[in-house]
């Protein structure tokens, strides 16, 4: 066989496994749209998606899972999700130190922490980020810009929060805040990353107008998967995409939107 017909061999399929969770209960803002994004950018690049949900009353396995998924919601529906991860605590942290990608929405991402504040209760978290959630008033609402490392444009989004999530010293965050209030309002930052895991408040949903994300997401879960040398991601057409974050950011930017 000569080196040319090697070369013309097909690629061997490649996939990726998403686990989906709770989208019944934590879909705030659409936040169930990333997946839609997720998977048509791998379909764009022949990479075959394989999303998994798990529902409330399944017990969920992370094992071949590539990307986990978990979006936000209310209060409420954020305990009952709690209650049920609790159970899986051991097996998600097992992922997370293993390099599983994991992103995380809102409630979701207060989620991953020591612990949550809710009303007067603190609710014990999954403990797989250092960081932790008190609550303040008044709710934190309205649009949202950060620059982060994971992305060559802007993040933009929406967030809606009670809570006021603080870092461990050890743990980077996703971004710095360029418009909006991000992790405490306070800080300047916004969202966590650690390891294979973005948390972040930013709804939007986010995906659909920040291609960045969610190829950082696609582009860790391929490294693992099949190795650091894996080929990098195919440019995609994103005119559309970019243009619709530009715009967002550039009416944040010129104070040309009402918040509240
Ligand atoms: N319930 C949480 C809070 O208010 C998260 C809300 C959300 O997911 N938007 O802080």
């Amino acid at each position: 066989m000569t080196s040319s017909s090697a070369t013309n061999a097909p690629r061997p399929e490649r996939s990726l496994r998403i686990a989906h969770l709770y989208p019944e209960l934590l879909n705030l803002y659409g936040d169930s749209g990333n997946i839609l994004v997720l998977r048509k950018r791998m379909e764009w690049r022949g990479i075959r998606p394989d999303v998994y949900e798990v529902h409330v009353g399944d017990t969920p396995s992370f094992a071949g899972v590539d990307i986990a998924f978990i979006g936000g919601g209310s209060d409420r529906e954020q305990k009952i999700v709690c209650d049920f991860l609790l159970q899986q605590k051991h097996e998600l942290k097992a992922f997370v130190e293993d390099g599983g990608v994991l992103g995380a929405v809102c409630g979701g991402y207060q989620l991953l922490g020591e612990s949550y504040l809710m009303g007067d209760e603190r609710v014990p978290g999954l403990e797989l980020v250092d960081l932790y959630t008190d609550r303040g008033t008044p709710r934190i609402i309205g649009n949202i810009a950060i620059q982060s490392e994971v992305s060559p444009q802007p993040i933009v989004g929406y967030e809606n929060h009670g809570g006021r999530t603080h870092l461990g010293d050890g743990v980077q965050p996703l971004g710095k805040v360029l418009y909006g209030h991000g992790n405490d309002g306070q800080s300047g930052y916004e969202g966590c990353l650690y390891k294979n895991v973005l948390g972040t408040y930013i709804h939007g949903p986010l995906l659909p107008k920040n291609p960045g994300v969610a190829d950082w997401l696609i582009s860790r879960a391929m490294q693992r998967k099949y190795g650091q040398d894996v080929e990098p991601l195919e440019p995609l057409d994103d005119q559309e995409e970019l243009a619709a974050n530009r715009v967002m950011y550039e009416r944040l930017m010129a104070g040309e939107v009402q918040e509240g």
